[in-house]
């Protein structure tokens, strides 16, 4: 199963941010995962529930944003959702494209530190 490893590095990358901002506990972690990322959402907020204990993430809540995967048609100027399973076909000129412009995000986009105590 390699959303744990991806779930782990997901945790120590989250880590070292947080101690970059000065904060060593961590409310939450947004990651952007494209439908073409080959992760199954579901799957990495388990691995993730489970890499982040004994971590300043220990109670972290991971928050998923797909990316809907667009590939660009360079006749027709415009992107297109390529859906999934993924068909790299201009809905619009009928005709093919490879050129992915969006899907296989896995980054890291936010931290939300625990708020200090007053
Ligand atoms: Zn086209």
């Amino acid at each position: 199963m390699h959303e744990l490893s991806i779930a782990t590095a997901i945790v120590e990358q989250a880590g070292e941010l947080a101690r970059e901002d000065g904060t060593d506990a961590v409310a939450a972690v947004t990651v952007r995962v494209g439908e073409l990322a080959g992760v199954v959402p579901d799957a990495l907020t388990f691995a993730f529930e489970v890499a982040r204990d004994g971590t300043p993430l220990a109670s972290a809540l991971l928050v998923v944003e797909q990316v809907t995967a667009h590939a660009y048609c360079a006749p027709c100027a415009e992107e297109f959702a390529v859906g999934m399973p993924p068909f790299f076909w201009c809905p619009r000129c009928d005709r093919p494209s490879q050129d992915l412009r969006s899907g296989r995000e896995l980054e890291i986009t936010a931290i939300e530190p625990v708020p200090a105590p007053p």
